[in-house]
This record gives structure tokens, C-alpha cells and sequence, in this order.
């Protein structure tokens, strides 16, 4: 049904091909359908082959017409990081969602009635997975939508927690090449459900794709400029995993010691370890994120005395007129400051 519907839509956008469908059915109704036709008339047959042909170009009509709005694909993304690689591959195609916006945090969403109704109305859904979005099951069951959820981060080396092999990292998109596997999902479950503009799909996805491999060489270049022995990060929640993977970083600890922003403040003795890591390690700075509570790194910083370095951007993108509207400008704002602060 979707795919007949998709089809309609292609045709509804060749304009051309609507107005000739309309004189050729509307001259082929008009001249044997209204006149009508007699068995020992000349060219009997022919005459009535041309009646057919005009009234199927009428029915066909009738479809070409439905607004072209009403054929996009509407598409929830369940965060902003997520819903800027939707955009990269599915441009102007699709009507897209966001749930949780810029600067937002993820793991701590409370939704709100508004985003029952437009799940409701979804014809599909992308989320990070890996158990980030712990929200949305309960979300989606209450809205009674049939959209398709598509976990984005499927087939990445899943990060698993130093302490606690059972629970998963969920922040896979801060490995640059992680992200040429989300695109790639995106890609696929839009093909699927949006087959007639499968060709714009993959050629934008495959454009997205060169932009993040310029980008993983570009990471590797300026991080190449730090040396090993300083690679150390301690930042608000335990976010960057995948990129300290990925790109040679050691982490050595986190203000709050999970890779959620849920978990409890630290307690007494975890702090005193963590205080302990930063005066061997000679760190040099804590870094804050852009969507999490300053008020422990703050107070950290005074005991450890080491400053509190910029914000980086780990979880959400920055508003608009930040310098971190998209991911690929992300990772760069968080790069730089690592080289600034760490070199
Ligand atoms: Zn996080």
C-alpha cells in the first residue's frame, strides 16, 4: 500500500506528465464516452480501445491529485545527535521530530502528552537503542502507534561499563566511524519504507558517509598532535568511551562514575578515589557537559584543583548559533578543546 502510494507521490511531482494525462483522458472521455460508439461504425474496436485508455487516464487522475504533503513520511528521532544524521540522508524528504532537543538530556527525558500524539502519527522512529531512550517503550505503547522503531546503533562494537559487564554504553556515536553505521541503518529502514526515492537516499547517504570518514581522519590528525601520555579525560558523566576507543584517549573517571546521568551523586569514598586518579594523573581540567548539572564538577575542581575546562558537547547538540548545531561540528568543538587543553 505504502509502495502505491510512494508511486502516486512520484508521479504527482512530474507535473508534466499530470497536464498530458489530463488532455489525453479528458479528449479520449469527451470524443467516444459522451458521443458514444456503434458495433458497424469504422474503426470500431480501436475507437473503443481509446475509450478505455481515456477512462483509466481518468482514475489515474483522480489519484495524481492528492496534495504531495500528505505523502511524506513522518519520522520521529529521539534525539537531537540522532536526528541530525536522519536529516543528512533523508533531506527534504520526510517530516521530521525531534523529542528531545538541543542541550536536552536523553537519559533523564520525562516526555510530555504532545509527544504521545505525534508518535502517534509516526510512520517511523529512530532511536539510539542500547538502552539510552529507557523512556520510550512505555511512550510508545500508550500512543497505539504502528510506526517502525529503527535502532540506529545496530551492529556497532557495543562498549560495555568497566564495572559492570552487563550494562551497554549507549553513547556508540561518539566513534566517528559508529556513525557511518548509523547512517547506513537510517539509509536502509528509509528504502524500505520509501522506496521511490531510494536513489536519493543513497546518494545523499553516501555524500553524509565521505563528510564522516574526512572527519574520523581529521580527529585522528588533531589528536595525533597530543601526546599518548597526556591523553587522560575526566568528564561530568561517563560519555566518552567510544571516542577515548576509538581515538587513544584513557578514561580516568567521571565526576558521576556511570554511563547515565541517572545514576546517584557519588558517594564519599568514590570521590576521594576519583580526587586521588586526578592528582597521580596530573589532569589537567574536568570537563563539563552541555547537558548535564556543572554543580559536581564545580565542586570536584575545587577539591582536585584543576579548573573546570569548557563545555563540550557529548549528548545533545548545541541551539541554533552555537557551534555545535550538528554532529560533525560536535566532535570538531570537542576535539579542539581537547587539543587546546590537553597538548
Ligand atoms: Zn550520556
Amino acid at each position: 500500500m505504502i509502495f502505491i502510494k510512494m508511486s502516486i507521490k512520484k508521479y504527482y511531482f512530474n507535473l508534466k506528465s499530470v497536464i498530458a494525462i489530463v488532455i489525453f483522458s479528458v479528449k479520449m472521455s469527451y470524443c467516444f464516452a459522451i458521443t458514444g460508439l456503434c458495433h458497424c461504425e469504422p474503426f470500431y474496436w480501436a475507437k473503443q480501445s481509446f475509450r478505455n485508455i481515456g477512462l483509466l487516464g481518468l482514475f489515474f487522475v483522480f489519484f495524481t491529485v492528492t496534495p504531495a504533503h500528505a505523502d511524506k513520511i513522518k519520522a520521529v528521532a529521539t534525539f537531537s545527535v540522532i536526528a541530525d544524521m536522519v536529516r543528512h540522508v533523508a533531506g527534504d524528504s520526510i517530516d521530521l521530530l525531534v523529542l528531545v532537543g538541543p542541550n536536552a538530556d536523553a537519559h533523564e527525558y520525562e516526555p510530555v502528552p504532545a509527544d504521545s500524539v505525534h508518535i502517534s502519527k509516526a510512520d517511523i522512529i529512530f532511536e539510539n537503542g542500547l538502552h539510552l531512550e529507557h523512556w520510550l517503550d512505555k511512550l510508545y505503547t500508550a500512543s497505539g502507534t504502528k510506526a517502525k522503531r529503527i535502532i540506529v546503533s545496530r551492529g556497532v562494537s557495543v562498549r560495555t561499563m568497566g564495572d559492570n559487564p552487563q550494562e551497554s554504553d549507549p553513547h556508540a556515536w561518539q566513534d566517528v566511524t559508529n556513525v557511518i553505521l548509523y547512517a547506513q541503518n537510517i539509509c536502509d529502514a528509509l528504502v524500505v519504507l520509501d522506496p521511490v526515492n531510494r536513489v536519493k537516499y543513497e546518494a545523499q547517504t553516501k555524500d553524509y558517509v565521505k563528510q564522516l570518514q574526512a572527519l574520523d581522519g581529521w580527529v585522528k590528525a588533531q589528536v595525533a598532535l597530543i601526546s599518548v601520555e597526556k591523553r587522560k579525560l575526566v568528564t561530568n558523566h561517563d560519555a566518552l568511551g567510544y571516542f577515548a576507543r576509538r581515538y587513544g584517549f584513557q578514561i580516568i573517571g567521571a565526576v558521576i562514575p556511570s554511563a547515565t546521568t541517572e545514576a546517584a551523586d557519588p558517594s564519599a569514598l568514590q570521590t576521594a578515589q576519583l580526587l586521588d586518579i586526578i592528582k597521580k594523573n596530573n589532569v589537567r581540567a574536568i570537563f563539563s557537559e552541555n547537558m548535564a548539572n556543572l554543580k559536581l564538577a564545580q565542586t570536584l575542581s575545587k577539591e582536585a584543583g584543576v579548573a573546570v575546562g569548557p563545555e563540550l558537547y557529548t549528548d545533545a547538540l548545541g541551539v541554533i548559533g552555537s557551534d555545535a548545531q550538528t554532529y560533525i561540528q560536535m566532535i570538531k568543538h570537542n576535539v579542539k578543546i581537547f587539543v587546546e587543553y590537553l597538548k
